[in-house]
Order: structure tokens, then sequence, then C-alpha cells
């Protein structure tokens, strides 16, 4: 086998020919046209020299000693630049059937040999034509299917941007679903309202809860709607959201569709379009007029409670009201008895200035200490009080006067021992002024109160921390 590297842009020949000195001729005569040159003399080798590099022309033998001429025609065809070469056979096998033959199997051009110098070169160049035709099909059909590339290409990127497309269009109208869902099972009514008060969209809770069709509510404004003592006042959500604010919770008192008083808990928050610019508002309203009325019923129950209640929440004594009608009974009683009665009427000494000193709070740990010291001086039968502020009354049932001085001055001396602390730097022991007294026959309650607290009086104007009894 003899070779020649084609250079790039050159033309080549691959020529086969079983005996060398016609090989080598032809081989002559080919590159005589400008064609570098291998040449095979069995097909096997030119085989080979074609995987290598494939030739522009082939110049070829019929009758080869390894393999029928046409049978390699054929292989060479059948490769993938097969389809641009151009085949020139030159045989004795020259019968017009054989020439018919040979073109079918992908021969271009056919010599009937022998062939002359001059025939040859006449062939070579219709070859040559044939040559330079083949390389415009090679390099236009390049073109094409770059640009057939490129096509299937674009063709894949927009599948799968349509592909894409459709599965965003799928979860929007999941979304859509879902949004509806939730706008119909919510609990609460929905609103979405726009910038110039109008009600963009809303549920049907919402629509019951105004008690207005869908029609009406398309036609008018949130605040005509649905007015609140928010609506025209810089309380107002839609102005307070567009001002910033991203979370408003507000309750609102209103007149209910059935004309008595509702309540409705609304919860705003910003209503955002795509690029998240502000549209709106939505808003969640819940009714919550059975709660505030529940609220307000179990308040109005606790103050009446407290009101009813016979004992003092600071001191755990009695209060005023028991005081009142127990009074009178223990009266009517020693009356009924001919026992004697002792009341006792306690006040704090300089009770302001410790307050105004220590404050309020610690005032009243005085006076829930005293409650305990009176608790604990007196008998299981005695009425201890808290009669108001910082005084107390003690109803001392078959008691006298005598008797009584003994339970006031446990008092007053048990209350005096008391150390406070107001602060950790300071102790401060407080006394009270007790006014004792015994019932005297035909007289009232108050008569006995007000003696008690006469008593008191002179306990006070006389040094305090003492009883006086009279
Ligand atoms: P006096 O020795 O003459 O009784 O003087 P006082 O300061 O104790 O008497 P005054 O009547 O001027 O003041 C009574 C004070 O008792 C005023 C009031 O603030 C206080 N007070 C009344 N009720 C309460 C209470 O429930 N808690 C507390 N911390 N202070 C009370
Ligand atoms: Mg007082
Ligand atoms: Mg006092």
């Amino acid at each position: 086998m003899k070779e020649c590297a084609p250079r790039e842009g050159e033309l080549t020949a691959l020529i086969v020919e079983d005996d060398q000195i016609v090989c080598d001729l032809w081989q002559k005569i080919v590159e005589s046209h400008g064609y570098s040159t291998v040449s095979c003399t069995t097909a096997a080798s030119a085989k080979e020299a074609f995987a290598a590099s494939v030739p522009h022309l082939v110049l070829m033998d019929w009758l080869l000693p390894d393999m029928d001429g046409l049978e390699l025609v054929k292989t060479f065809r059948v490769s993938e630049l097969g389809k641009y070469l151009t085949i020139l056979m030159i045989s004795g096998k020259d019968s017009p059937e054989d020439i018919a033959t040979a073109i079918a199997a992908g021969v271009n051009f056919f010599i009937a040999k022998p062939v002359e110098k001059q025939i040859m070169d006449i062939w070579l160049n219709a070859a040559f034509m044939h040559v330079q035709d083949c390389l415009q099909r090679k390099k236009a059909d390049l073109a094409l299917s770059k640009i057939r590339e490129e096509l299937a290409d674009n063709n894949l990127q927009l599948e799968e941007a349509i592909g894409r497309a459709n599965a965003m269009a799928m979860e929007a109208e999941q979304a859509y679903i879902e949004i509806n869902q939730i706008f119909k099972t919510v609990a609460g009514g929905i609103i979405l309202v726009d910038k110039h008060y109008n009600i963009l969209r809303c549920n049907d809770s919402f629509l019951k809860m105004a008690g207005v069709d869908r029609k009406a509510s398309q036609d008018h404004k949130c605040y005509e709607i649905f007015p609140s003592c928010l609506c025209n006042t810089k309380e107002c959500t839609l102005q307070r959201i567009s001002n910033g604010e991203q979370r408003i919770e507000s309750e609102i008192e209103k007149e209910g569709i059935d004309g008595t008083v509702a309540y409705y808990s609304i919860i705003s928050t910003p209503f955002k379009g795509p690029a998240g610019d502000l549209i709106g508002i939505v808003e969640h309203i819940t009714d919550i007029t059975e709660r505030v009325k529940a609220e307000k019923a179990l308040a109005a129950s606790e103050s009446r409670y407290k009101e009813l209640s016979l004992i003092d929440e600071l001191t755990k004594l009695f209060n005023k009201r028991y005081f009142n009608t127990h009074l009178k009974l223990e009266v009517e009683r020693a009356i009924r008895h001919d026992q004697p009665l002792s009341l006792l009427l306690l006040d704090i000494d300089n009770f302001k200035h410790h307050n105004d000193t220590y404050g309020h709070a610690d005032g009243d740990l005085v006076l829930a200490r005293l409650g305990q010291v009176i608790a604990e001086a007196v008998r299981v039968s005695d009425i201890p009080c808290r009669y108001g502020g910082e005084e107390f009354t003690i109803i001392l049932p078959a008691t006298s006067g005598e008797q009584a001085t003994v339970v006031a001055e446990r008092i007053r001396a048990g209350f005096a021992g008391v150390v406070f602390q107001p602060n950790p730097q300071e102790t401060v022991q407080k006394t009270v002024s007790i006014g004792v007294t015994q019932y005297r026959e035909d007289e009232s309650g108050l008569k006995l109160l007000e003696r008690a607290d006469q008593n008191m009086y002179e306990a006070k104007q006389s040094g305090k921390n003492r009883f006086v009894l009279r």
C-alpha cells in the first residue's frame, strides 16, 4: 500500500488495483490531476486506508484478489461520508449489464479496460466536477444539519418552557381551587379591599355578616357595606396598612344585622401583588358577640358576687354589710337574753403617713396583718369586721366592757409588736387606737357604734396607741 498523507484543503484519491504496475500508472495519472493519493492492491488494505482517511475520489478495479470490487463499493457507500464519494471504476467486465450493475452498486463513472491515458484524463476531468459537486453538497448538508441541530435545540428549549408554563398554570389552578375552598370553609368573613375601598372579593360568611348580597358588595365601598367605628378615623385599617403597618388586630362593636349590638374581631394584613406592590388589604372578620357577651355577663356576676360577699378580701374579716346586719341581731339577742354586749372600734394611728411614705401596697400589707392579729385575738363567737378603710369593729356578744378591754389590750399590744419592713433599710411598727363600749339599755346599735367612735377619738386625742372605755 502506497500512502500519501493528505494536506488540509487538498483533494485525496484512493487507488485500488491488484496489478502493481497498472496501480502505479493510475496513481501517476491521478496525481497529475492534483490529488494526493493512497494506493492499495487488495480490498482489505483499501478498507483500512478508507477508514483512516475518507478520500474524495476512489479509482478502482472490479476484480480484486480478496473481494468483489462492487462489495467494496457498498462498504464505502454505507459509511458516514460514503455519499460524498466519487467512485470511478475501470474494469474489463464491461458488458452493458455489468456497467448497469456497477452503477447500481454505487459506482459513478465506468471505463472499460484497457484504457488509454487520454480517455482516462477525460473521465478524470468529469470525475473532478463530480468531486466538486460532492464537496458543495457536503458543505450544504453540514450547514443544514447544523441548522437542524439548532432547531432541535430550540424545540427542546421551547418544549421545556411550555412544560414549565403548564406546570405553573396547574399550580395556579390548584392554588385557585384551594383559595376558593378556604374562602368557603373558613369560619369567619374574608374580604379583599383595594386602596380605593372597593371590595375586590369576599366570601359568603362575610356577606351573611354584613347582611348584603354579592351584587351589593360589588357596587359599594367597604365602609358602606360594613361600617364600623374605625371608618373615617385615623384608625381605619386600610389607612394604617397603607402607612406601612403589617398586621393589625382590632375588636369593634357595631350594630348587627338584627339590630342588636354585635362584636367583631378583625385581623388586617397587606394584600400584595406578585411584584410585592400594595394592592389593598385582606381582612379576616370573626363574630365574637357570644364571647364578649359571656365575658360581660361574667364580669357583672363577679362584681355582684363581690357585693354579696360577706368577707373583706384584704383582711379576711367580715365586711361592713355583715357588721350592720349582725350588730342589729346581736343587740336584739342581748336584750332577749339579758346579756352584756360590747363593741370595739379600732383605727390605725398615722396610717396616712405610712401610705404616703411607703406606698399604698405596703399599707395594704399592714391592713392584712392587723386582720390576722384581730382574728387571733378574738373568740369564735365574736364578730370581727373591717368597717372601712383602716377602721375595724368587733362585736363581742356576752361580753362586758371590762372584759372587752382585755381583748382590746391584746390587739393593741399584739399589733404594736409586729415589725414591718417596707424596704431593706427600714423597719416600722404601727399602733392602733381603740374605742371600747358596752351596750346600754334601750339604746340602738347605731348609738352603741357612735359611742365606740367617740371613745376611739378620745384615745387618739389622748396620745394614740391605747384604748378608752366609756
Ligand atoms: P390618725 O392617726 O388620726 O387616724 O391618722 P391617719 O393618718 O391614720 O388617719 P386619716 O383618716 O388621715 O388617714 C387614713 C388613711 O387610711 C388614708 C387612706 O389612704 C388610708 N386607707 C384607707 N383605706 C385603705 C386601704 O384599703 N389600703 C390602704 N393602703 N390605705 C387605706
Ligand atoms: Mg380613720
Ligand atoms: Mg387612722
